[in-house]
This record gives structure tokens, C-alpha cells and sequence, in this order.
């Protein structure tokens, strides 16, 4: 079917209490595998894209392959720009095809956070798509941006409800609860009771980032409190490279390049298909594709 705004597929989720697993994407093996994977289960899926990705491949190139793919299933897919600061790769996404966006200041003062993130949201409401924004520091590596798990700070209650007022139609809300991009050093520190405030008060689906790592007991509890999209990047480049390198140590002979590609896209598949089971959004493709063409 064709590409689907992410706003109402979330919504769903959110209801029925399962999350929807959004995985970043890193050529066209890997977004195959991502939908493909999800197709398996009849499942909703959101194939998101890293800044650093887009200006690799290119706008169009990227937004054509994951259209195509989505064309030739029969489940819910969103295309969706991960953490961005700069407005202008965001116009460009949407002039180019995606169905959603992150604006991400959370780097900014909180004003200065809503005044731009109010202009992204006008943009994406003019375009009929969804935007995701965020508040306070996820911790951990996301593109080049660094924020140290120790600095990484929670976000706060109150500013929550003065910024989703600001945006009452935002398809998604990122608050920083504690969790961290790549792997986790220690014991991550989930903010549970923060997590439970904002939801108690605001009725927009919640973002949790840095979701690799994190124990099936956690994400059950995250998707339970109100977590609709579960972002998984760091697992699924692993995979990418193991999925060559253990066909390489097998096989050190091979000159064979499709092997390797199949390889990958085995492996990468194996863990999209793994996650959605644990998210709980397996069978869930009608659902959500009511959801979004409500
Ligand atoms: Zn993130």
C-alpha cells in the first residue's frame, strides 16, 4: 500500500497497547529486510533514516526504494526522518516524499525548542504528515551528536505539558526517560514514574529511544506505560556488519557478492522479525492501517 502518515498508525498502537517498532534504515538490503520482516508478521513498521543516511544516498534514491517496498505489501509503512535540527533537510524530506519527521531541539533552550519545533509542526500539519519532537538529552551517540550518559538529563515534567500544549496533533512525543543511543555502559535507569506523570496528562503516544539493549521486561513495561514506537538502530547495524562478516569467516574463498547480500539481509531480518514479536505488534497491520486512514 502506499506510504502512511505515522500520526494515526501511533494512535492505534497506543490504544491497544503494543508498539510499533521503528527501525533506521542504512541502504536499500537493510530497508528490505525492515519491511519485509514486518510483512512477515502483518505487522505496522516505520522505516526512519538517519540525517547522516539521507545525505549519503540522497534524498530521492532513499524515498523511492522505501515507497516501492511499501507498494509491494499489504501492511501500514511510514517513512520517517530520524533526530533532525535543521529545518531546511526537513523541507527536503517532505518535498521528496516522507510521511514523517523529527524535529529534535532538544539541544536548544526550552523556548527557543518550542518556537522551532512549532514551526516544523505547522509545516508537517500543512503536509498532511506526522512530526515527532523531543525534550531533554537522550544520552549516548546519535549521528555526531554526543551527550554523555552522565549528562544526559530527563526531561521535565512541566515543560512536557507546556510543549505538547503548544502541539496538541504531534503524531509523537520524545521525552528523555533515561534510556541512550548505542549500548548500554551500565544498568539503564528508566524514569517509570516520569514516564507514567506524562502520560497520565498528555495524550500523545510516547517515543523511546535507544531501545537496544534493553531487556524484553523493560520494553514491556515501556509499551505498557505508553511507548508506541520503539526505536532500534544500533542492534540493526551489528547485524548489517555481521551478517558479512560471519558469511566471510565461513567462507573466506567466496567472490560471490549476493551471497554476502543475502547474508545481511538474513541477519537483519532475523532481529526486525524478533523485535516487532516483542513489541507486541505482530498481526497488527489492519488495525493500524484503519488507524491511518481514519
Ligand atoms: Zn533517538
Amino acid at each position: 500500500m502506499p506510504l502512511v502518515p505515522m500520526g494515526p498508525m501511533l494512535k492505534q498502537a497506543q490504544a491497544g497497547r503494543y508498539g510499533v517498532a521503528a527501525f533506521n534504515m542504512i541502504d536499500y538490503n537493510s530497508a528490505r529486510s525492515i519491511v519485509e520482516g514486518a510483512a512477515g508478521l502483518d505487522a505496522p513498521i516505520i522505516v526512519q533514516v538517519s540525517v547522516k543516511t539521507v545525505k549519503h544516498w540522497g534524498y530521492e534514491p532513499i524515498a523511492t526504494w522505501v515507497r516501492m517496498l511499501a507498494e509491494g505489501v499489504d501492511i501500514p509503512v511510514a517513512l520517517h526522518l530520524d533526530h533532525c535540527s535543521d529545518i531546511e533537510v526537513i523541507k527536503r524530506c517532505i518535498d521528496a516524499g516522507w510521511t514523517a519527521v523529527m524535529f529534535d531541539g532538544s539541544a536548544l533552550p526550552f523556548a527557543e525548542n518550542v518556537a522551532k519545533s512549532r514551526e516544523v509542526y505547522e509545516l508537517t500539519q500543512r503536509a498532511g504528515i506526522g512530526l515527532e519532537a523531543e525534550i531533554g538529552a537522550i544520552g549516548g551517540v546519535e549521528d555526531d551528536k554526543f551527550v554523555a550518559e552522565d549528562a544526559a538529563i530527563l526531561a521535565n515534567f512541566d515543560e512536557c505539558v507546556a510543549f505538547c500544549r503548544e502541539m496538541p496533533k504531534l503524531a509523537v512525543f520524545a521525552p528523555a526517560i533515561g534510556t541512550a543511543h548505542g549500548f548500554y555502559k551500565g544498568e539503564p535507569k528508566i524514569a517509570y514514574e516520569l514516564l507514567g506523570r506524562i502520560t497520565a496528562v498528555i495524550d500523545i503516544p510516547i517515543a523511546l529511544h535507544g531501545g537496544t539493549g534493553l531487556t524484553e521486561q523493560q520494553f514491556h513495561r515501556c509499551i505498557a506505560g505508553g511507548c508506541a514506537k520503539v526505536n532500534i538502530s544500533t542492534m540493526h547495524k551489528h547485524r548489517f556488519i555481521e551478517g558479512f562478516v560471519k558469511l566471510r569467516a565461513e567462507k573466506p574463498k567466496l567472490e560471490e557478492p549476493l551471497p554476502f547480500i543475502a547474508s545481511q539481509y538474513e541477519a537483519m531480518k532475523a532481529d526486525v522479525v524478533d523485535m516487532i514479536r516483542t513489541f507486541g505488534s505482530a498481526g497488527k497491520a489492519r488495525a493500524a492501517a484503519q488507524g491511518a486512514a481514519a
